[in-house]
C-alpha cells in the first residue's frame, strides 16, 4: 500500500483507516450480494440494514434520546441553512442567531429570506477570534441558532448559551460533531455535514426533536420539509448511499475506539500539543483564537510575514504533513485535527513546527 500522509485539510478531511480498509475489502461484493454497495437497490434488505445500523450507531454514540429523529440528507450542511428557517419559522417571532464566523454568516443570509432575523451577538469586529460571552437568547424567539465550532477561524463554544425553555436551540455541529460530548437533549436540532468529522462529503446528519418536525408550514416544497424525510426514513428519494455507508463504517470505528468520551480525551490531548507549541514560541507563532475560545478541531495561527507562512506550509509537504495552509479569511496556517487524525500526526507536526521556529526565528 502507498504510504498515508498526515492530512490536515479542513474538509473533505482524513478518514479512519480501518473504515477505508473495510470499504475497500467489500467494495466489489457487499455482504455476499455479488454487487457493490454502490449498485444495490436502496429498497433492498441489505441496504435497509445499513440505514438501521447507521441510525442506531448515531443514537448510541451521541446518546440521542428516543424522542429525537435522525435523518441523513443530501445537499450539505449549507442546505440546512435554509431548511432550518423553512421548518422552524413562526410568523411574528424573530429567528435569533449568533454570528461567530463564515458559516454563521452564510446561515444568517439565508434566514433573512424567510422572516425577521436577529443577530444577538457577534465577534465579527475582531475577525471572529472569540466566542461572545454570556450569550442569552430572548423569550419569544422562534428558535436560537449557534455554530459550535468555527472551522475557518478555529474557535469553539466552551459553554452552553442561555436559551428560554420553550425556544429550541439549533446547532450547526459540522466541524465538531462527536469530537466532544454534546447534550442532545439541550438542543431542538443538531445538523452536521459529514465531511469533517463523520465521513465523506455528500451527506448531512440532521437530528431533530420530534415535536419540532410538524412545525413546518403547509406550503413548503416537499423536499424542504424534515417531516417528509422523517416519514420515509431518509429515503423519500434515493439517498446518498455511499456517503451514508462510509459514515456507518466510521461510526463503527468510533464506537470501537471507546466512543465520544474516549475521543474527547484524545482530542484534548492532541489540541494541547499544538497550542503548547504556539504558546511557548515567544510570539513566533501567533494563535488566531482567543485562549478561552480555542477550537479542539481547527488550530489557526499566523506568523510574522506571509513569506514565512508559505515557507512553513511548503517545507512540511515533503515530510508528509499536508493541508496546512490557513483559510484566506485568517491567513497563516490551520491544522485541522478531527477525530480521524492520529495523535502521531499531531506529534510529528509539533516537532516540525518547533524545528522550523529554531531554524527561522
Ligand atoms: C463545512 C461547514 C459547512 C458547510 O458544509 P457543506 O456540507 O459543504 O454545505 C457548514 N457549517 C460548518 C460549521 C462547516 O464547517
Amino acid at each position: 500500500m502507498t504510504k498515508r500522509k498526515f492530512n490536515f485539510f479542513p474538509g473533505p478531511a482524513t478518514l479512519p483507516l480501518p473504515a477505508l480498509e473495510k470499504a475497500r475489502d467489500e467494495f466489489l461484493d457487499f455482504e455476499g450480494t455479488g454487487m457493490s454497495v454502490l449498485e444495490i437497490s436502496h429498497r433492498s434488505k441489505p441496504w435497509q440494514k445499513v440505514m438501521d445500523d447507521a441510525d442506531a450507531l448515531v443514537r448510541e454514540v451521541m446518546g440521542v434520546p428516543s424522542d429525537y429523529k435522525v435523518m441523513w440528507l443530501g445537499g450539505g450542511a449549507s442546505s440546512q441553512f435554509y431548511m432550518v428557517p423553512a421548518n422552524l419559522q413562526v410568523p411574528g417571532k424573530p429567528m435569533e442567531y449568533v454570528n461567530t464566523g463564515g458559516w454563521s454568516t452564510k446561515a444568517i443570509k439565508e434566514v433573512e429570506l424567510y422572516g425577521e432575523t436577529k443577530v444577538i451577538a457577534s465577534s465579527k469586529e475582531e475577525n471572529f477570534s472569540y466566542i461572545p460571552a454570556d450569550v442569552e437568547f430572548s423569550e419569544g424567539a422562534a428558535y436560537a441558532h449557534i455554530t459550535s465550532n468555527n472551522t475557518l477561524y478555529g474557535t469553539e463554544w466552551n459553554y452552553e448559551p442561555k436559551v428560554p425553555s420553550d425556544v429550541p436551540l439549533v446547532c450547526d455541529m459540522s466541524s465538531d460533531i462527536m469530537a466532544r460530548k454534546a447534550n442532545v437533549k439541550d438542543h431542538g436540532v443538531i445538523y452536521a455535514g459529514a465531511q469533517k468529522n463523520l465521513g465523506p462529503a455528500g451527506v448531512t446528519l440532521v437530528i431533530v426533536r420530534e415535536d419540532l418536525i410538524d412545525r413546518v408550514p403547509e406550503n413548503m416544497p416537499t423536499m424542504q420539509k424534515w417531516s417528509t424525510h422523517v416519514a420515509k426514513g431518509s429515503m423519500f428519494n434515493t439517498p446518498p448511499v455511499f456517503p451514508i455507508y462510509m459514515c456507518k463504517l466510521g461510526l463503527e470505528h468510533l464506537k470501537e475506539m471507546g466512543g465520544v468520551k474516549a475521543m474527547e480525551k484524545l482530542n484534548r490531548e492532541k489540541a494541547k500539543i499544538l497550542y503548547d507549541v504556539i504558546d511557548s514560541s515567544d510570539g513566533f507563532y501567533k494563535g488566531h483564537a482567543r485562549v478561552d475560545s480555542r477550537s479542539l478541531m481547527n488550530v489557526t495561527f499566523t506568523m510574522e510575514t506571509p513569506e514565512l507562512e508559505n515557507k512553513c506550509v511548503d517545507e512540511a509537504i515533503p515530510l508528509d504533513l499536508i493541508g496546512l495552509k490557513g483559510h484566506r479569511s485568517v491567513g497563516g496556517m490551520r491544522a485541522s485535527i478531527y477525530n480521524a487524525m492520529p495523535i502521531e500526526g499531531v506529534k510529528k507536526l509539533a516537532k516540525y513546527l518547533t524545528e522550523f521556529k529554531e531554524k527561522n526565528q
